[in-house]
């Protein structure tokens, strides 16, 4: 018996070579022949009358080829008239042998393929796929629709499909070793075919259905792997989220003279929505199992706060907190409120990122270990393994759309103590819609600030293009003579660093020229951080009127007093972004101001995005909108969430099975537990992060 996790090179006519082109598809193991669906289908399956034909259509006909001519008019090429009793065409080479030439004959009997297109004398077909007819009853017709495959340079069609076909054929001999893992009462209730059935209509489709259907991507047949392709991709999520919570977690108590004391001492009183929040996860902290919540707010609705009072419950319980954000910039700010916030209590809060190195590293690494640091504050690097925690009892994770999934499975093996797994909190600006949350975020529970603090008024912003800088300039000049500050974010479509700087350098040289009464300065990624940290203090403390940044400030800046943010070629950015960028100002409770400065001219849907942050502030609307315009295929690539890589599935065209799986997952999970390995194991692999946890 053949394995279909055997290498594809077990197949007949697979060497090393066709092997190394497949591998460019994705696919090694013969398993994945069988998911590798055809993009496009041929009817082969009936000869169509040559006078039927129509402009575009690509059909089998026969006929007999009337004549034959090699025309040496520009590009060379041979001419061939075919035509049977309803009509002729004429086919087209560019390319072709002597024998070809030769081969087609007056009189000769050929079947030929291809597309019909208008042509100097009525319809062409240019490169037809054609047989010379030798046998009279030669069969010409095919039993089954044509599949086309996505291929790669060197791998033909032919190929591809010999090797599918194997693939299939192995896979009813070996009945048992392609076992359909979805329950009988979820296909019927939704009307999918069992997988054999479904993987027969799609690689070797039925004459009587139609090419039309089979492309529109509707068909049950594709819905039902689809289907289990984002089944899969939920219950390893749930799944995960089940052995997390068999773990025991460390029971954080309040201690109300503590969190009196921290509430009283901030600035402000919290919104209801953050007491809300809060709520739910103090109410988490009292079970006895980790926490995995994801909390959703908008950009300046106060998150940072809540993780504070959430990492103070942890600390007067007598357990280390761990930060993380995704940037440098971001690390710092929090690590500064933090101080900030945490002033009154005895607590040693630590900063850790990859650039701290030397003596100072090994006195932070120091400090966890032996518990003498209770919060830690850093980025990614807080998560390598020379770093050791005594007590760790919280991870909190900052946008946490700027990790992948993967990454955030990964953190949660950090910190075990005798077997207490800590809690985590994920916090996400980034608004997405629901069934999609549900998905992605399926191992973690949901909780949403959905209120931004008082008094807070919405970001004016205009949408103009760049012809009219010096305008922009002159209101910034203006702006500052009222003692106040400005961004002007620079961005480049090449997500290259070292670029941005460079514009951003650019830029800063000519307003200094141009605006020699106002303070510039220049952030971006390439600087020290250090050198970051003097510029953004200098900000904060009003020695800087204009900051000219990359999107390095996209997240976390806080400078009520930077109220005006000009964004230049904003049609670059993705909506999310914009909109994150733009959080930075209308912080404070003043008027404030957006300039989106475009460069002209505009595509439709460009002018249609920028023109939605023109007229909301509401980043859930916004996020709709974007999904609206763009499908949700990108709202969920890399840049914007975590990675989550289909095969099949495909999310602008399948939305409706993000419904379809949660409403089936308790089912199948129910009814065949002794599935999920098997499935996770089909769709994601072996090797994933999951498995870890
Ligand atoms: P985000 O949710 O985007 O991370 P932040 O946590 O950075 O937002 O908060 C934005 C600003 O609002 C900060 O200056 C913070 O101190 C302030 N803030 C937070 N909560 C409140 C509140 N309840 N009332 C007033 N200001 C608040
Ligand atoms: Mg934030």
């Amino acid at each position: 018996m053949i394995s279909l996790e055997l290498p594809v090179t077990t197949l007949t006519g697979i060497g090393a070579q066709t092997s190394k082109r497949l591998e460019k598809l994705g696919i090694h193991k013969i398993q994945d022949l069988i998911f590798h669906l055809p993009y496009r289908y041929e009817d082969k399956t009936r000869v169509v009358p040559i006078a039927s034909l129509l402009t575009g259509s690509c059909a089998l006909i026969c006929g007999t080829v009337e004549f034959t001519d090699l025309l040496p008019r520009g590009r060379k090429s041979l001419v061939c008239r075919i035509s049977d009793a309803s009509g002729f065409i004429t086919l087209r080479f560019y390319h072709f042998t002597a024998s070809q030439a030769s081969a087609l004959k007056p009189g000769t009997k050929i079947s030929c393929f291809g597309e019909a297109r208008h042509g100097f004398a009525g319809l062409e077909i240019i490169h037809p796929e054609y047989t010379v007819i030798s046998h009279p009853n030669a069969l010409i017709t095919e039993t089954s629709l044509t599949p086309v495959y996505p291929s790669t340079e060197g791998l033909s069609q032919n190929t591809l499909r010999k090797a599918v076909r194997q693939a299939l054929l192995l896979c009813q001999k070996n009945a048992g070793e392609l076992t359909d893992w979805i329950p009988q009462s979820i296909l019927q209730h939704y009307s999918y075919p069992t997988l054999d059935k479904a993987l027969q209509t799609l690689h070797a489709p039925d004459a009587s259905i139609s090419t039309d259907d089979l492309q529109n991507g509707q068909l049950p047949a594709l819905k039902r792997l689809a289907f289990e392709e984002l089944l899969a991709h939920y219950v390893t999520l749930r799944a995960n989220k089940m052995t997390i919570q068999a773990f025991l977690a460390p029971q954080f108590n309040k201690n109300s003279i503590a969190s009196d004391h921290f509430l009283r001492s901030l600035p402000f009183t919290l919104t209801g929505a953050q007491q809300r929040v809060i709520a739910e996860i103090e109410a988490d902290f009292q079970q006895a199992h980790p926490m995995m919540r994801l909390v959703q707010g908008d950009v300046g609705s106060g998150k940072t706060v809540v993780a504070a009072y959430c990492a103070l419950l942890a600390l007067t319980s007598g357990f280390q907190v761990a930060v993380m954000a995704p940037t440098e910039l971001l690390a710092e700010q929090h690590f500064r409120n933090f101080q900030h916030w945490f002033e009154n209590f005895d607590t040693h809060i630590a900063y850790l990122s990859g650039q701290l190195k030397g003596n100072s590293r090994k006195a932070v690494l120091q400090a966890l270990a032996d518990g003498s640091a209770g919060i830690v504050v850093g980025t990614h690097a807080l998560f390598q393994d020379s770093v050791q925690f005594h007590r760790l009892g919280l991870i909190i994770i900052d946008e946490q759309h700027r990790f992948g999934v993967h990454q955030r499975l990964a953190l949660r093996a950090k910190g075990q103590l005798d077997n207490l797994k800590p809690h985590q909190l994920v916090m996400t600006a980034t608004p997405i819609p629901r069934t999609l949350a549900m998905l992605q975020y399926s191992d973690l529970d949901i909780s949403i600030i959905d209120e931004l603090p008082p008094g807070r008024k919405p970001v004016v912003t205009s949408v103009i293009p760049a012809d009219r800088r010096d305008e922009v300039i002159a209101r910034i000049n203006h702006w500052v003579r009222q003692n106040k500050q400005a961004y002007w974010v620079c961005t480049l479509i090449e997500e290259s660093e070292a670029l941005q700087c460079e514009a951003a350098e650019k830029t800063a040289e000519r307003l200094m020229s141009v605006l020699p009464e106002v303070r510039i300065a220049l952030i971006h990624g390439r600087m020290k951080s250090a050198e970051k940290d003097l510029v953004m203090q200098a900000f904060k403390n009003q020695q800087i009127d204009l900051l000219i940044a990359t999107t390095v400030i996209e997240v976390g800046v806080d400078v009520a007093n930077a109220g005006l943010m000009i964004i230049e070629n904003p049609e670059r950015l993705g909506l999310s972004q914009l909109h994150q960028l733009r959080g930075r100002v209308g912080r404070g409770g003043h008027d404030s101001y957006c300039v989106l400065m475009y460069q002209a001219p505009l595509s439709d849907t460009a002018r249609q995005r920028l023109g939605i942050l023109r007229d909301t502030n509401d980043g859930f609307v916004i996020a709709e909108k974007d999904l609206e315009l763009r499908g949700p295929g990108e709202l969920m690539g890399t840049r914007q969430t975590g990675q989550m890589h289909f095969k099949i599935a495909n999310l602008a065209r399948d939305s409706e099975l993000l419904e379809t799986v949660q409403q089936c997952a308790d089912t199948f999970l129910n009814l065949s537990p002794h599935a999920i390995a098997p499935l996770i194991k089909r769709w994601l692999g072996e090797a994933t992060d999951y498995s870890e946890v």
